[in-house]
């Protein structure tokens, strides 16, 4: 009886420490994840410039020259003539 009381008191001991340690590691991730979403989220895409204009786009928006990314045809057209 006394052999049961002592596996019991120490798979408690073991448990408690389990829980202990995967508190602590929870604590751990969660703390460098606080500040990050209190900072700006980064852009969802990749951007570039216009050469002609300078206007900012996402790439998916953006016109494929042979020189460069362009926000229109039309700054394409004028910057490769
Ligand atoms: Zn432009």
């Amino acid at each position: 009886m006394k052999f049961v009381l002592v596996a019991a008191v120490v798979l408690l001991a073991f448990w408690l420490w389990r829980n202990g340690r995967q508190s602590r590691s929870d604590d751990e991730e969660a703390r460098p994840a606080q500040p990050a979403s209190r900072r700006e989220p980064p852009p969802p895409q990749d951007m570039v410039s216009c050469p002609v204009c300078g206007l900012h786009l996402p790439r998916s928006d953006a016109v494929t020259g042979k020189l460069a990314l362009y926000c229109g045809e039309e700054h394409r057209r004028s910057a490769e003539r």
